[in-house]
C-alpha cells in the first residue's frame, strides 16, 4: 500500500477511525491516482477560516439526512463525510464497515455561497426582495464552469441588504441539501453496487452503459427534487413563530417572498437554475444526448423542472400546469438575465432549441424508461434500502 499524502486538510490519525480506514480503502481499491488528493476528515481538521461555513452546513445537512432516513424507514447507517478532492462534487460510497457514506466536496459550500451571494447583490435581480437601493449595480456574473463541475467565482462581499443576504444563504443552503439528497437517493434506491463507487465525475463509455448511468442519475435527481420540494413547502406553508435572531431574519424574508406553492416553486427553480449552471455545459444535440456517464446539465435541469410539475400535479389536482410552468420559467429567466452569456452559460440557450424539439425529449425519456423497467428495476428493487415502492425517474 502506497498512500499518497493528501493535500490540504490531513487525517492525522487522531480522527474517526472509520473515516481514516475509509480513506485507506479508497486509495487501496481504486488507486491513489484516481483519488489523488482525496482526504476525508473530521471537521476539526479544517482550516479555521472555513470552519464556521462548513460547521453550519454540516449541522444543516446532518439534520436533513436524519429526516430523510426516518422518512424512508432506513435503518442502516448512512453518514456524511467531507472531502477536499476537487474532481467530484459529491459521491455515494458502497457500504464500508457496515456504513454507507455520502462524501461531499468541501469546496462546494463557499462556491454556492458566492454564486447566490453575487446574484442577490445585483439590484436588478428580484427587486421585490429587501432593499435594492443599497445594492451596487454590477457586471453580469461570469461562471467559469470548466473544471470538473466546479466553478471559480471571484470573492465578493455579498448583498448589503440583510434580507437579500438571508435569501442568498437560503438558496445556497437549499443547493447543498439538493446535492446531499441526490447522493442519498443513489443509496436509498439501491444504485450503489457493493463493488463500485458511484462517482459524480465525467467519463466516457459505451451507449448502453451511458443510458443506464443516465437513468440512475435522473432517478437520483428526481428523488432529490421531490425531497427538496417537500422540505421547502414546509417553510412556505407553515406559519413561522420566530424566537431566535436567525428565525426572525428568516421570518422577515418570508414577508417578501410570500407564502404557499408559487414562491416555493420559484425558490426551488431558482436554486436549481444556479446549481446546474455550475456544471460543465455543452450544447446539447440529438447526437450527444447520451454522451458521458452523466446527463448534460441542461437536460438535468429541464427534467428537474418536469419532476416539480408532475409531483405537484399528483397532489394538487386543482393547480393549472401553466401556473407551475410560469413560475419555473420566471425564475429561469430571472437567473439568466444576470449571467454573462459570453461564457459556457450561453450553451444553455443554444441547447434550448434541440431540447424544444419534442421528438428528442420523448426519445430521451423513452430510452431511460425502457432501461429502468427492463434492466434496472429488478436489481434496484432487490438492493434498495427504502421501504417505498420504486418508480421510473421520468414519472
Ligand atoms: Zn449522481
Amino acid at each position: 500500500m502506497n498512500l499518497e499524502k493528501p493535500s490540504g486538510w490531513l487525517i492525522d490519525g487522531k480522527g474517526d477511525t472509520n473515516l481514516v480506514q475509509l480513506h485507506e480503502y479508497f486509495c487501496n481499491r481504486y488507486g491513489t491516482d484516481f483519488f489523488a488528493g482525496l482526504s476525508i476528515f473530521e471537521l476539526n481538521f479544517i482550516d479555521k477560516d472555513l470552519q464556521p461555513y462548513v460547521q453550519q452546513s454540516d449541522v444543516v445537512l446532518n439534520a436533513i439526512l436524519t429526516r430523510a432516513l426516518k422518512h424512508e424507514n432506513i435503518l442502516e447507517p448512512v453518514r456524511l463525510a467531507w472531502s477536499n478532492n476537487m474532481r467530484f462534487n459529491a459521491l455515494a460510497m458502497p457500504k464500508f464497515n457496515g456504513t454507507h457514506f455520502i462524501v461531499i466536496n468541501i469546496g462546494v459550500v463557499p462556491i454556492l455561497q458566492s454564486l447566490y451571494g453575487q446574484l442577490m447583490s445585483s439590484p436588478t435581480f428580484r427587486p421585490d426582495i429587501g432593499n435594492i437601493a443599497i445594492e451596487i449595480p454590477q457586471e453580469k456574473i461570469k461562471i467559469r464552469n470548466d473544471i470538473s463541475g466546479v466553478v471559480a467565482l471571484g470573492p465578493k462581499d455579498g448583498p448589503k441588504c440583510p434580507i437579500r443576504r438571508a435569501f442568498a444563504s437560503m438558496l445556497a443552503s437549499e443547493a447543498s441539501k439538493f446535492l446531499l439528497l441526490h447522493e442519498f437517493t443513489h443509496i436509498a434506491h439501491g444504485h450503489v453496487s457493493p463493488n463500485t463507487p458511484l462517482v459524480e465525475i465525467a467519463g466516457e463509455s459505451d451507449l448502453a452503459d451511458n443510458i443506464q448511468s443516465h437513468t440512475l442519475e435522473m432517478d437520483a435527481d428526481a428523488g432529490a427534487v421531490v425531497k427538496s420540494f417537500n422540505e421547502l413547502i414546509g417553510f412556505f406553508e407553515r406559519d413561522l413563530q420566530p424566537e431566535t435572531v436567525e428565525q426572525k431574519r428568516i421570518a422577515n424574508l418570508k414577508v417578501y417572498l410570500g407564502s404557499g406553492l408559487i414562491p416555493c416553486i420559484e425558490t426551488l427553480s431558482l436554486m436549481l437554475s444556479g446549481l446546474f449552471a455550475l456544471f460543465p455545459i455543452k450544447v446539447v444535440t440529438r447526437e450527444n444526448m447520451f454522451h458521458g456517464k452523466h446527463p448534460q446539465a441542461v437536460v438535468r435541469l429541464l427534467m428537474a423542472f418536469a419532476v416539480i410539475e408532475s409531483h405537484i400535479l399528483r397532489s394538487k389536482t386543482d393547480m393549472p400546469a401553466s401556473d407551475i410552468q410560469n413560475a419555473v420559467g420566471r425564475s429561469l429567466k430571472d437567473f439568466y438575465m444576470e449571467i454573462d452569456l459570453s461564457e459556457g452559460a450561453n450553451n444553455v440557450l443554444r441547447s434550448g432549441s434541440a431540447l424544444a424539439m419534442e421528438e428528442n425529449e420523448i426519445g430521451y425519456v423513452r430510452a431511460l424508461k425502457k432501461c429502468w423497467a427492463s434492466d434496472l428495476y429488478p436489481i434496484l428493487n432487490a438492493r434498495k434500502l427504502t421501504s417505498t415502492e420504486l418508480a421510473p425517474p421520468t414519472e
